[in-house]
């Protein structure tokens, strides 16, 4: 998101805001007929191309045919006909309009609204102003019936890298020739100008399991006619859901283009083995009255106050009525046709408690219906109130309600760096007293635990999770600081190989956590964006790695990938259920206020079918050296001091005292 939200999102999370309840302006939208056909809007058969428009209160409705996407008048101009049943307007014509463009134009309270491509457009002009009709088809790259993203079994298998198009690739040490593009991560070969491995090959060394890529929906705030500007946004703001945006395309212009470049930056990354998750924003659009939404069917998807004004739960001038059916249909069939057409493996729902619980679950079911390796999470909060009941929301502290999504653990993101509204804030990793038990709520990836006490908890007071797959952990993304950036920021004074270890310890913690690790791009290389917090519309210089730093902190590189190869080797560390971890998962008894920031525990038992025995995790977070007691046994050295090696081969311990160097982990491991 491109605004600071969280500190609302937890007061509100913890229910101390009371939620205003629905406007009486809402109510009446639900008795509007919805329609939830495939074949709203456009479709193109033998008998030629037909248009079906859902707004039940028009009071009047065209197409209009254009030969281009932007510019000249009209070619033609079609009456549509109202079905009262259901709330749609249509209209045909008996030739197939291939390479023609379109919106449509209602007579709404006595006044014709602007024109707009309508909610489902899935091909659009230059910056989304006109609908484009293509043959889909003819977009599919070759082998494209055969394409399929990994096989996931369990969601804790999967490791999510979060990544920006032009973050990954604009700057000069990429190597890259489609720079900022979908092509970007379909080029092989590509390395720094030392040689490293950059794009789709450095991902594939790294080891993740699948990429999330910000918003790559048509979004409203890059003029996509005036590409040489290279302007830089997230995308956080959503024009049209169900079409590519234009700028990360090689020709906007071109309707066909950003829909075959799209796929085959898919086809590329399927064929790597790795999955690509999307970045969904369906809790607000960029505009208001001049929406596509208010275009069609106006005042419909949202939600308002009482006098008719928006609310506005995303801080960003509206908030979606996903409790509304003919929106919630929408959500649904929009990440599902992503699927489809697409072939993508999974959604990440910005600011996800906006929509109701049990919209999420439509969508989680539906999508298992195509593809049960879909990953689904989202964000578990609001960015401001909203007047769905809390109870209803997609919260964090509701997802127990929610079958196959997962959400964001800022428990254990906020207790391992520090805060992230005060950059100067420590960590359990970088030295902060107090926050272990937190840390040990991620670590269990908020399942009850007999050992974790919940009240303890900074962020959360209870177990809100029934099983670990439905816990994401991180430690930074691409809001706020980059985890380089609050490193430096919260540990100012101390030399940067403090900040590198403390970076490696972070990650430690995630990625031996249960539930799901998910990294920010380029942290592998100690990236950072140059101390800016909310950097959603700055430039290149601020946001693109530079990958030079792979060649600089090549240890730390070393060491991610280490983690990740690690975590794929063994399942104890992504265990499936809350009864496995409470019983194999056991904490070492410490007394944090005599030995702070020092957490050690076992995962027994061949944990999850493990091939070892048991392994030992220890995190010394202080910035001093400490002591833990292992138990006597024949154990192998995973990680210690900086250094990790997935196969145990730093060398051999029997036990007894063993010392942690400052802001670093140890990991052993008994066969
Ligand atoms: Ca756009």
């Amino acid at each position: 998101m491109k605004i600071k939200t969280m500190a609302i999102a937890t007061i509100l999370a913890a229910g101390t805001l009371a939620a205003t309840a629905q406007s009486n302006f809402d109510a009446k939208f639900k008795e509007y007929p919805t329609y939830s056909g495939e074949d709203l809007e456009l479709t193109v058969d033998s008998k030629g191309t037909h248009w079906r428009l859902w707004s039940p209160k028009a009071q009047d409705a065209i197409v209009n045919i254009y030969n281009q996407g932007k510019g000249g008048n009209p070619v033609k101009t079609i009456p549509m006909s109202f079905h009262k049943d259901n709330g749609t307007w249509t209209a045909s014509v008996p030739e197939q309009l291939y390479g023609k463009f379109y919106t449509f134009q209602i007579k709404f309270d006595g006044k014709w609204l602007n024109e707009t491509p309508g909610v489902w457009a899935k091909a659009v002009g230059v910056n989304g102003k006109r609908a484009a009709i293509i043959d889909f088809a003819k977009t599919n790259p070759e082998g494209w019936e055969n394409d399929k993203g990994p096989k996931v079994d369990n969601f804790t298998d999967v490791i999510v890298y979060e990544m920006h198009h032009r973050d990954m690739s604009m700057h000069p040490s990429s190597g890259i020739t489609n720079k900022g593009k979908f092509l970007a991560l379909t080029e092989d070969g590509t390395t720094t100008p030392s040689g490293e491995k950059t794009g789709i090959d450095h991902l594939k060394e790294l080891g993740i399991t699948h990429v999330h890529i910000l918003p790559s929906y048509d979004y409203n705030s890059v003029d996509e006619a005036n590409l040489q500007k290279n302007v830089y946004n997230w995308g956080y703001d959503p024009q049209n859901y169900n079409a590519p945006e234009g700028s990360y395309s090689t020709n906007p212009e071109s309707p066909e283009v950003r829909v075959k470049e799209m796929k085959e930056m898919v086809k590329a990354l399927h064929d790597a083995g790795i999955g690509v998750i999307m970045d969904v924003v369906y809790n607000h659009t960029a505009e208001n009255d001049g929406s596509n939404f208010s275009l069609t069917a106006p005042g419909y998807y949202y939600r308002h106050r009482e006098d008719g004004s928006y609310s506005d739960a995303s801080g960003c001038g509206n908030e979606t009525a996903s409790d509304l059916q003919q929106m919630q249909d929408y959500i649904v069939n929009s990440v599902k046709y992503w699927a489809d057409e697409y072939h993508i493996d999974g959604f990440r729902f910005d600011l996800m408690a906006i929509h109701d619980t049990e919209t999420m679950n439509r969508v989680a079911k539906e999508l298992k219906e195509i593809n049960p390796s879909i990953f689904v999470y989202g964000e578990g909060w609001t960015a401001g109130d909203s007047p769905l009941a809390p109870e209803r929301r997609a919260l964090k502290e509701n997802v127990s309600k929610m079958e196959n999504v997962a959400v964001f653990s800022d428990d254990i993101r906020d207790a391992v760096k520090g805060h992230y509204t005060d950059s100067s804030d420590r960590g359990f990793a970088t030295g902060k007293p107090g926050l272990e038990e937190t840390v040990k709520i991620g670590i269990v990836a908020a399942t009850a635990h007999p050992q974790v006490d919940y009240s303890k908890g900074n962020n959360s007071k209870f177990a809100y999770a029934d099983s670990p797959e439905m816990i994401v952990n991180y430690i930074s993304c691409h809001d706020d600081l980059s985890l380089t950036d609050k490193l430096k920021e919260s540990m100012k004074g101390e030399p940067e190989e403090n900040q590198l270890a403390a970076a490696k310890l972070a990650q430690t913690i995630i990625f031996t956590s249960q539930g799901t690790p998910f990294m920010f791009a380029g942290e592998e290389v100690f990236r950072n964006k140059k101390g800016v917090h909310n950097s959603y519309n700055r430039p290149d210089s601020i946001n693109a790695i530079d990958w030079g730093n792979k060649t600089k902190y090549h240890d730390q590189f070393e060491y991610y990938k280490g983690l990740t190869a690690l975590r794929k080797a063994h399942p104890a560390f992504r265990m499936t259920s809350a009864e496995d971890i409470a019983k194999n998962l056991v904490f070492d008894k410490i007394d944090s206020s005599k030995t702070p920031n020092l957490i050690s525990y076992s995962l027994k038992n061949h944990a999850n079918g493990d091939s070892w025995k048991e392994i030992k995790v220890v995190f010394n977070g202080a910035s001093e050296p400490q002591t833990v007691k292992i138990a006597k046994g024949n154990w192998k050295i995973v990680a210690l001091d900086g250094k990790i090696d997935p196969e145990g081969n730093l060398g051999q311990t029997k036990g007894g005292m063993m010392t942690l160097s400052p802001y670093s982990a140890l990991i052993l491991a008994q066969e």
